[in-house]
């Protein structure tokens, strides 16, 4: 059986989060990302119809990530990043 070495798990947030910045979707997704079966979890947010997503910063806790995205604290949506500007 062959591994996969990168999971991701997304889990629709609805009105937990903002809407997207770029295109005002409401799919806004949390994305759970493992390394691997023994590697911590990350969280980071994504809008499903844009790939907008925090980027380069990934959280620790899931709600961190929501609050990034939604510009909470030292968020302002991190240093989220549009697809097309890459
Ligand atoms: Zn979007």
């Amino acid at each position: 059986m062959e591994q996969r070495r990168n999971m991701q798990k997304l889990t629709m947030l609805g009105d937990v989060a903002k809407e997207c910045p770029f295109c005002g979707s409401k799919k806004i997704y949390l994305v759970e990302n493992k390394a691997d079966a023994k590697s911590a979890t990350y969280y980071g947010v994504t809008c499903v119809d844009c790939l907008a997503r925090t980027e380069s910063c990934f959280f620790e806790r899931p709600w961190e990530a929501i609050n990034a995205w939604n510009g909470g604290d030292e968020g302002r949506y991190c240093d989220r990043k549009h697809h097309d500007e890459q």
